[in-house]
């Protein structure tokens, strides 16, 4: 009898992450969001509005 070797759920998390670069609106701070991060909510660290995705663009 063998066994299959399972594997780690998390690893494909490590497969091509992309960083884009995001402008506040209001203070023109650069932020880097990574692709990873999209279904979070990001808010600029120095004015702490929050960033609009739809501005963002591929660096
Ligand atoms: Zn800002």
């Amino acid at each position: 009898m063998s066994k299959t070797p399972m594997h780690c759920p998390g690893f494909e998390q490590f497969k091509s992450l992309e960083s884009f670069l995001c402008r506040c609106p209001e203070c023109d701070e650069e932020r880097e969001i990574f692709s990873d991060e999209f279904d979070k909510a990001h808010t600029c660290s120095k004015c702490g509005k929050q960033i609009d995705f739809s501005k963002c663009q591929p660096y």
